[in-house]
């Protein structure tokens, strides 16, 4: 493919450029980071929240939210292409988008593939604009990467349907409107065919949200619990014991958008090296040992901007976000790592120190690159779905694959 812009979309990124330019929300942007810094699960979350809702109600009023759903949906009609020169024109901002990227990346393209037409009008634009957020209720203690072992049930009772069960690692859950739900709804079928997808009501009677405070002492997991909560039939998305294919959709659009956005720390180390001062007086950036590692990292995030253009052109094509995506998530999350740890070994003990400026922003990039080696599959998921699917090798020995659910031993899960 030709990685220069067409004049089409030169004039769209100037056209976007203009607009953020004109709009630039650093003031929301600095109290998002100094919010985030408290890291407190009350009055730093709400503030977080707030001026997040501001950025994004200011883009959707302006066309910019969500552009490449449909005007109806809330979005712009906007190409896969366009999505991407806005992403990358509204760069750091991006972060004030984080809050609601279950909903805009997860939930939303789910509902606009398996929610009815009066559903998708009524959910999507709220989730566009930010006025609603969305989680995503998968992982529970015994089913992560095998995702298809969970436990939560759902029992039909006439028209409604009966939760119970537990959830965990569920970001954003504490100030979440809407869940999506993964459930098991018949237990006597092999596990991947007896799941069934909703989306639940967070304040329905009988959900229970608990905090959890991670290693960074930052509040984003909760733990979920149903006790006896209703669902009405008609928030069931897709057909009965078909939430596994479902949730397919689900995965490949949340891998793509772990993997688009690409933040390998590189350019923050670039910038950084170039004003590091060593003990010797030079500067970082003349260091040969420095050079070297730069190089390196820097070729290999060339090679990943490469491989998102390659994912971009299929999705402008039409083609549904495939197994290659992996690839994006598996070398950009590891990559933030080392980079994040090899920028604290040169910034000494003040990396550590954090204040929601420049200072600690290592610190908290390496923590959270560790999370995303883990979230959306890990890293050896990730290369079982390269081996299988993308370079066609052997498969995973999967011994209960073709057993019921309720056949399967549960001892030590
Ligand atoms: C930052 C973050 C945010 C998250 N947000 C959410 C969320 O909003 N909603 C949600 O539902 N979940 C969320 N999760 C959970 C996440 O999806 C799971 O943690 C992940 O799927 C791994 O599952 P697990 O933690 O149970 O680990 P396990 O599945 O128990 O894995 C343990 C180890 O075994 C390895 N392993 C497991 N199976 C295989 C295999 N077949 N082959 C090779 N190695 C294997 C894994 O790679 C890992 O190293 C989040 C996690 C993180 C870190």
């Amino acid at each position: 493919m030709d990685f220069d812009d067409t004049p089409q979309e030169a004039e769209f990124r100037q056209v976007v450029r203009d607009w953020i330019l004109a709009n630039a929300p650093d003031d929301l942007l600095q109290q998002f980071c100094e919010a985030e810094a408290a890291r407190d699960a009350g009055e730093g979350a709400a503030t977080m929240l707030r001026v997040s809702r501001i950025w994004q109600r200011r883009k959707a009023e302006a066309g910019w939210a969500c552009l490449a759903w449909p005007v109806e949906f809330g979005g712009r009609g906007a190409t896969p292409i366009q999505r991407v020169i806005f992403d990358q024109e509204e760069g750091a901002y991006g972060r004030l988008s984080w809050l609601f990227r279950v909903g805009h990346h997860i939930a939303g393209p789910t509902l606009a593939a398996f929610a009815s037409d009066a559903q998708r009008r009524a959910l999507l634009p709220a989730i566009a604009s930010g006025e609603k957020v969305w989680c995503q209720l998968f992982s529970e203690p015994a089913s992560g990467s095998d995702l298809a072992g969970l436990r939560t049930r759902a029992v039909r009772d006439g028209e409604d349907w009966v939760v119970n069960g537990q959830k965990i690692w569920t970001t954003v859950g504490h100030i979440a409107d809407y869940g999506l739900l993964l459930a098991r709804t018949d237990a006597t079928r092999p596990k991947h065919k007896g799941l069934t997808m909703f989306f639940i009501d967070m304040k329905s009677e009988g959900v229970e949200v608990r905090p959890i405070k991670d290693a960074s002492d930052t509040y984003e997991f909760n733990e979920v619990y149903f006790t006896d909560v209703r669902i009405p039939d008609a928030q069931r998305l897709g057909e009965i014991n078909e939430g596994w294919n479902v949730s397919l959709t689900t995965l490949m659009n949340e891998r793509l958008s772990i993997g688009a956005r690409l933040m390998t720390g590189v350019p923050e180390l670039l910038d950084f090296a170039m004003a590091c001062e060593m003990e010797d007086g030079t500067l970082a950036i003349d260091d040969p040992q420095v050079r070297s590692k730069l190089a390196t990292w820097v070729t290999r995030a060339n090679g990943l901007k490469y491989t998102v253009y390659r994912a971009v052109s299929a999705l402008s094509r039409g083609e549904r976000p495939g197994p290659e995506n992996a690839i994006g998530k598996i070398v950009a999350a590891s990559m933030s790592q080392e980079v994040a740890a090899f920028a604290l070994s040169l910034q000494g003990p003040m990396g550590v120190v954090t204040d929601g400026g420049a200072t600690g922003k290592f610190a908290h990039m390496l923590f959270e690159a560790a999370g995303k080696r883990i979230a959306g599959g890990t890293d050896e998921i990730m290369r079982n779905i390269i081996a299988e699917r993308v370079l066609g090798l052997p498969g995973d020995i999967r011994v209960d694959r073709d057993v019921p659910f309720n056949a399967i031993s549960s001892r030590g899960r």
